[in-house]
């Protein structure tokens, strides 16, 4: 339990305030706010309360915060929003995506920026309420969840090419059940040469008024990525894996035209880079032409993470070597994936909006990005994390710049209690401070 009266003390001694309250938990101060949303990016302080965003403004007075972190020199963004991973551990057949595959989240996201992801699929109706109660209830990541249209999700080939368990009634039905935590529908690695995945899933998505994300599986001349993208996905639809030349993104080295003219209906482009979908042989040129991805997601997954994508902020900073800037990548990580998913709270720094703040530091010097096939390009720029807030608490702290310097304290010192800190709560029983929400 929290209790207010129990940090009194804390805030007399540190500043003195008398009989008063500080009226917010945090102040990251002095950093260069990158708010997409808001049209921000400028140097500014972002107060926090209540696990709210409370203030962003170029100056706040620190005395009116329990605690203030210097940022200055650091990029200060909304929470990352990573809109295509796998996080169903623990399950499913062997070195299935639903299964060895998968990875616990809160090991891999916090520690990037990274406060809000979407399961890309991994559990169908069958067994979401199972991958719900094993890792979204436990996880101090916000993970939400794209349903496969298979009603199995992805355990494995012999699943994911089962035509008769496509239903969209149930999936939907799920769908609805969980609005909000279901955030689309996916279909992928489908073999076939039919639509059925892709038509079933748009059923799904349209009944229940969510989209659909779209691994198009092993090509096939009957099913043409031209009719997916102007016919078959509906405005809002996600094509994941745009940058991985396996269904002619590319064609003689131009970008696809339905590719071009799916984006002008509406049709949304989304990086998901996985372990074998993104190649710089097919990224470079999509990106001279102006094909950029709407939103940067990873695809993590145990073998995308120990090959060439492994994290979010060394993707981000593949887009850096690509010759986006700062902003450019900050937009497609933050705002555009979460109004992709329809979660319009999230990816922003807005008044009132969940503090989910990334603290992150751009390097420079010289660095190495690879592909799906080894290819190395290099780089000058590199995005790291320094502080990383869910809620309103500090789940990852590099560098120690949101504490006090441990001789400045009182022996008994302890950060229990603290409203704005989570590293002594771990996610599972440990020697808590607040409890887990
Ligand atoms: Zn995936």
């Amino acid at each position: 339990m929290r209790s207010k009266h129990a940090l009194i003390p804390v805030a007399l001694l540190c500043f003195g305030v008398a009989g008063a309250q500080p009226r917010y938990d945090l102040l990251i101060a002095g950093g260069h706010v990158i708010d997409p949303k808001n049209g921000i990016s400028a140097v500014r302080d972002v107060a926090i309360a209540d696990g709210k965003i409370a203030a962003v403004a170029a100056h706040i007075d620190p005395a009116q915060a329990r605690k203030t972190v210097n940022a200055a020199g650091l990029y200060v963004t909304p929470g990352l929003v990573d809109i295509h991973v796998h996080v169903y551990a623990g399950t499913g057949e062997r070195g299935s995506y639903a299964g060895d595959n998968s990875l616990y989240p809160d090991g891999f996201t916090l520690r990037v920026g990274v406060t809000s992801v979407a399961d890309a699929g991994c559990a169908g109706w069958r067994n979401f309420e199972d991958f719900k109660q094993r890792i979204i209830d436990r996880s101090k990541t916000r993970v939400l969840a794209f349903l496969n249209i298979v009603g199995n999700g992805m355990r494995g080939g012999r699943f994911e090419n089962d035509l008769s368990d496509m239903d969209f009634g149930p999936a939907a039905d799920m769908a609805l059940r969980y609005k909000g935590l279901i955030v689309g529908i996916k279909t992928a690695h489908y073999a076939g040469p039919e639509w059925t995945p892709v038509e079933h899933a748009v059923e799904a998505g349209t009944k229940a008024g969510i989209p659909v994300m779209v691994d198009f599986g092993t090509d096939h001349p009957e099913r043409p990525l031209y009719d997916l993208l102007t016919k078959k996905l509906r405005p809002g639809d996600i094509y994941t894996h745009c940058y991985s030349g396996l269904r002619h993104e590319l064609v003689d080295g131009k970008v696809n035209p339905g590719m071009i003219d799916g984006r002008k209906r509406g049709v949304i482009f989304d990086v998901g880079h996985g372990g074998g979908s993104f190649a710089w042989r097919v990224a470079v040129p999509a990106i001279r032409q102006g094909f950029l991805p709407d939103s940067i997601s990873t695809d993590l997954h145990v073998g995308s993470m120990n090959s060439g994508m492994k994290d979010m902020l060394n993707l981000m900073s593949k887009f850096l070597a690509l010759g986006l800037s700062v902003d450019d990548v900050i937009l497609r990580s933050t705002w555009n994936p979460a109004r992709e998913i329809h979660h319009e709270e999230l990816g922003n720094l807005s008044v009132g909006s969940p503090a989910d703040v990334a603290v992150l530091r751009l390097e420079t010097g010289h660095f190495g990005f690879t592909d799906m096939y080894g290819a190395r390009m290099d780089g000058t720029r590199k995005l790291t994390c320094e502080m990383t807030v869910r809620d309103g608490k500090v789940v990852y702290d590099l560098n120690g710049i949101s504490r006090p310097e441990w001789t400045t304290l009182p022996p008994d010192y302890t950060a229990v209690g603290d409203p704005a800190w989570d590293g002594l709560n771990p996610a599972r029983g440990g020697r808590g401070a607040a409890g887990k929400k």
